[in-house]
């Protein structure tokens, strides 16, 4: 059996927090706001892992109202979504994502984002792919206002 799933988040961006993006601690002079990290990378893929598995969103299983969530690693609330897809039997076959941000440059970073969401879903490397774009100066990620992205996500099950 295979499932497709799809992820989108956003985040604002703000002085004084950290810019991390699948556990990159990316430099920069703004970082993205949120109870958790805040990395938004990571909560899109969730988002699709979670939805092909029909298992509902980030908010439900990680509410943002909960204190335990507060600064969170959002890679280890992704180990926890890959307990969640075992329990029912699934593995991912494929992620697709895509970060939508004007600033800053990224291509540097997105090997290591890569690596980062591999190993935590148990894959090889080769079935992850990160990109980025820019929306051309348009909208609130033109701006700098903020950063979103797309995931996609196949599973797969015996
Ligand atoms: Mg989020």
């Amino acid at each position: 059996m295979i499932r497709i799933g799809h992820g989108y988040d956003v985040h604002r961006l703000v002085e004084g927090r950290n810019l991390i993006l699948g556990g990159v601690l990316v430099p920069y002079e703004f970082g993205l706001l949120g109870h958790s990290d805040a990395d938004v990378l990571t909560h899109a893929v969730m988002d699709a892992l979670l939805g092909a598995a029909a298992l509902g969103d980030i908010g439900k299983h990680f509410p943002d109202t909960d204190p335990a969530y507060k600064g969170a690693d959002s890679l280890k609330l992704l180990d926890h979504v890959m307990r969640l897809l075992e329990d029912k039997g699934w593995t991912v076959g494929n992620v697709d994502a895509t970060i939508v941000a004007q600033k800053p440059k990224l291509a540097a970073y997105l090997p290591e984002m890569k690596t980062n969401l591999a190993q935590h879903m148990n894959v090889d490397p080769e079935q992850v792919n990160v990109k980025a774009t820019t929306e051309e100066k348009l909208g609130f990620t033109g701006t700098g206002e903020g950063m979103a992205v797309h995931a996609v996500a196949l599973l797969t099950s015996k």
